[in-house]
C-alpha cells in the first residue's frame, strides 16, 4: 500500500461518534447497573471496555451483540463527529495533505467502513484496519509500528491516549489528541490536545 506524506486519521470517536452509540446499544441490551445515562457512562469510564458491569463483560456480550460491529446497518447508523467533514475540507483547502485512515477497527468491516466514509464525503484515502488476530493489549502497538514504518506520516489525529503510550520516546512527529477527557502527557511524544475539530484546525493551520 502506498502511503503519501501527510496526516493519518483515526476513525472511531475522531470521525464517528462510536463509543456513545455503542454505549446506548449496550444499555438497551444489558441495562446500566448504576442507572446512568449513556453520556454519564461515557464521562465516567470513557471507553466501553472500561465499564465494570458484569453483564457488559466481553464473555457475556461477544456472542449476543458483538456481531453488530460487523453489521453494515450499524455502520450506516453511526453519527459523525460534529462538523468533522467540513473541518477536514478546511484543512485540505489550507494545503494540508492526508495520508490514510489508521484505525483499530477489524479488517472484517473494511467494506462497510469504506462505504460509510464515502457516504459522509470524507476524503478517499487508503484505509488500514486491524488484523483480527491482534490481541486487544497490542492494538495501539500495531498503530505505533505502522507510524514508525511510515515516517512520511507527520501528524496523527486520534482520540486515544493509549496510542501516545505505545509510541517510542524518540518518535519525532505530532499527535493531535482529539478527546473530551483531559490527558496529562507524561511522555516525550509531542501532543497537541484539542477539545473539538475547530480547535484542532486552528492549531494545525497555525503551524
Ligand atoms: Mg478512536
Amino acid at each position: 500500500m502506498d502511503i503519501w506524506p501527510g496526516i493519518a486519521l483515526d476513525i472511531d470517536d475522531t470521525l464517528s461518534q462510536t463509543t456513545i452509540f455503542w454505549i446506548e446499544k449496550m444499555i438497551e441490551a444489558f441495562g446500566s447497573d448504576e442507572g446512568m445515562t449513556a453520556q454519564q457512562i461515557r464521562e465516567k469510564y470513557f471507553y466501553v471496555q472500561n465499564v465494570p458491569y458484569p453483564s457488559w463483560s466481553w464473555e457475556n456480550v461477544k456472542d449476543k451483540i458483538h456481531y453488530r460491529l460487523t453489521d453494515e446497518a450499524f455502520q450506516l447508523e453511526l453519527k459523525t463527529v460534529v462538523d468533522s467533514v467540513s473541518w477536514i475540507q478546511e484543512l485540505i483547502q489550507s494545503w494540508k495533505k492526508f495520508s490514510c485512515y489508521l484505525s483499530n477497527r477489524p479488517i472484517s468491516i473494511y467494506w462497510s467502513t469504506k462505504k460509510r466514509l464515502a457516504l459522509h464525503w470524507y476524503p478517499e484515502l487508503p484505509i488500514t484496519l486491524r488484523p483480527e488476530d491482534v490481541d486487544k493489549e497490542k492494538w495501539n502497538d500495531r498503530k505505533s509500528d505502522f507510524l514508525q514504518k511510515h515516517t512520511n506520516i507527520s501528524w496523527i489525529i486520534d482520540d486515544n491516549p493509549d496510542l501516545i503510550e505505545a509510541l517510542p520516546i524518540w518518535y519525532q512527529w505530532i499527535v493531535y489528541l482529539f478527546e473530551t477527557k483531559k490527558y496529562s502527557n507524561p511522555h516525550w511524544v509531542s501532543v497537541v490536545q484539542c477539545d473539538d475539530w475547530k480547535t484542532l484546525v486552528q492549531e494545525m493551520t497555525s503551524r
